[in-house]
C-alpha cells in the first residue's frame, strides 16, 4: 500500500480556460461522443491571406474511431434499428475503403453487432491491422478495381444472404448524408456565429458535401459550395473518388456544386506535410487535399470565411513514402 504521508500534498485546481471552451463530456456511452468537433483556424499556411479571409478545418479525426465516417456510420445503424431493417441477428455489412469500415467496427460493436467488410486488397495496412484488432470480418476485394470493386462484392454477399446481412450501403444511404445534414451542417453554422462563406469539401461517397452542403443552403442560399476531386482516375488520394471515373453514388447530387475543383496526389501530400510541419496538425492525405482546395478558393476572396473538414488524423498513413520528403 502507498504510504500516504510520503506524497506530496495534492492541490486541485481548475485547469486553466482554454478560451470559452467548455469542459469535456462524461458520457455513458462511446456513440454519445460522435460529432460536435472543433473548428480549428489555420493560420500559418493561410499567412498569406488578407487577415479578413479566415480559413477553418472541422478537425474529425476528434470522433470516437478517428473520423468523420462516425457520423454517418452511427446514423446508419440508428435509422435501420428504427425502422426495423437491422435486428440483433443480423450483421452489418459494407464495402468501405477503410475509415467506414473502422467507424462501423467501432460503434456497431459497441452496440452488439458484428461487422463484416468488404475492402479493396490493397488499402493500407495499417486500416487491415486496425480493423483485426477491433474483431471486424472482411472479404478482400480486386486492387484492380479499387472501390468499386468493393461495392460490387458487397452487393453480391448482400444478395446471396440477405436474411444474414444488413447490408448498410453508404453510397446508396441517405441516412448517410443526413448525417451531415442534422450534425456538420448545423455545428459550421453555430462554431462561425453564422458567418460561413465558403464550405470545401473532396467527394467520396458524396456524404459530407451533400449533407453539409444542403444545411448551408438552406440557412443561407448565398453560401457558396465548392466540391473537389482527385484530379485523375488512379490517385493516392484514400477516400476520394474521380467520379467521372467511378460507380457514382446514388446520393451525389451533381447540381449541388457551385464550383467543382480537381486537386493532384502530389499537391496534397506537399500540404498533408506542411500541415504537419507548420500547424502542427497531423493529419491524412485527404485533409491535405481539403486544405489545398480550401486555400485555392480563399486566395480569390478580399473578405469570407472558407470552412473545410479534415476527415482524418496522419497515423494511417504512417507507412507511405512521402512523408520522408
Ligand atoms: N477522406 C477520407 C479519408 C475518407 O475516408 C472519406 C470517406 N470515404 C472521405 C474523405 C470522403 O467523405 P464522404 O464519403 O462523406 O464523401
Amino acid at each position: 500500500m502507498t504510504d500516504t504521508r510520503l506524497m506530496p500534498e495534492l492541490r486541485f485546481s481548475p485547469a486553466p480556460a482554454a478560451g470559452d471552451r467548455p469542459a469535456a463530456a462524461r458520457v455513458n456511452s462511446l456513440t454519445d461522443l460522435v460529432g460536435n468537433t472543433p473548428l480549428i483556424r489555420l493560420r500559418r499556411i493561410a499567412a498569406h491571406l488578407p487577415e479578413t479571409v479566415e480559413v477553418y478545418a472541422k478537425a474529425e479525426w476528434y470522433n470516437p474511431s478517428g473520423s468523420v465516417k462516425d457520423r454517418p456510420a452511427l446514423n446508419i445503424i440508428r435509422t435501420a434499428e428504427a425502422d426495423g431493417r437491422l435486428t440483433p441477428d443480423k450483421v452489418v455489412l459494407d464495402s468501405t475503403s477503410g475509415n467506414m469500415g473502422i467507424a462501423y467496427a467501432t460503434l456497431a460493436g459497441a452496440l452488439g453487432y458484428q461487422v463484416r467488410l468488404v475492402i479493396p486488397e490493397n488499402a493500407s495496412p495499417e486500416r487491415f491491422s486496425i480493423l483485426r484488432a477491433l474483431g471486424a470480418s472482411f472479404t478482400l476485394s480486386s486492387p484492380l478495381e479499387g472501390s468499386d470493386g468493393a461495392i460490387r462484392e458487397a452487393r453480391r454477399l448482400a444478395a446471396a444472404e440477405p436474411e444474414r446481412f444488413f447490408y448498410a450501403n453508404q453510397y446508396n444511404n441517405p441516412a448517410n448524408w443526413q448525417a451531415h445534414f442534422h450534425s456538420t451542417g448545423p455545428e459550421i453554422i453555430a462554431q462561425t456565429d453564422g458567418a460561413v462563406t465558403h464550405f470545401v469539401a473532396g467527394l467520396g461517397t458524396s456524404g459530407t458535401f451533400t449533407g453539409v452542403g444542403r444545411a448551408l443552403k438552406a440557412y443561407h442560399p448565398g453560401i457558396q459550395l465548392i466540391a473537389f476531386q482527385p484530379n485523375a482516375p488512379f490517385h493516392g488520394l484514400e477516400g476520394l473518388k474521380h467520379m467521372p471515373t467511378a460507380i457514382k453514388p446514388g446520393i451525389y447530387d451533381q447540381a449541388l456544386a457551385d464550383e467543382n475543383l480537381a486537386v493532384s496526389t502530389e499537391a496534397a501530400h506537399l500540404m498533408t506535410r506542411r500541415l504537419a510541419r507548420e500547424e502542427g496538425l497531423f493529419v491524412g492525405i485527404s485533409a491535405g487535399a481539403a486544405a489545398v482546395a480550401a486555400l485555392q478558393v480563399a486566395e480569390t476572396l478580399t473578405s469570407g470565411v472558407v470552412v473545410t473538414l479534415f476527415p482524418d488524423a496522419g497515423y494511417k498513413y504512417v507507412s507511405e513514402r512521402f512523408w520522408n520528403a
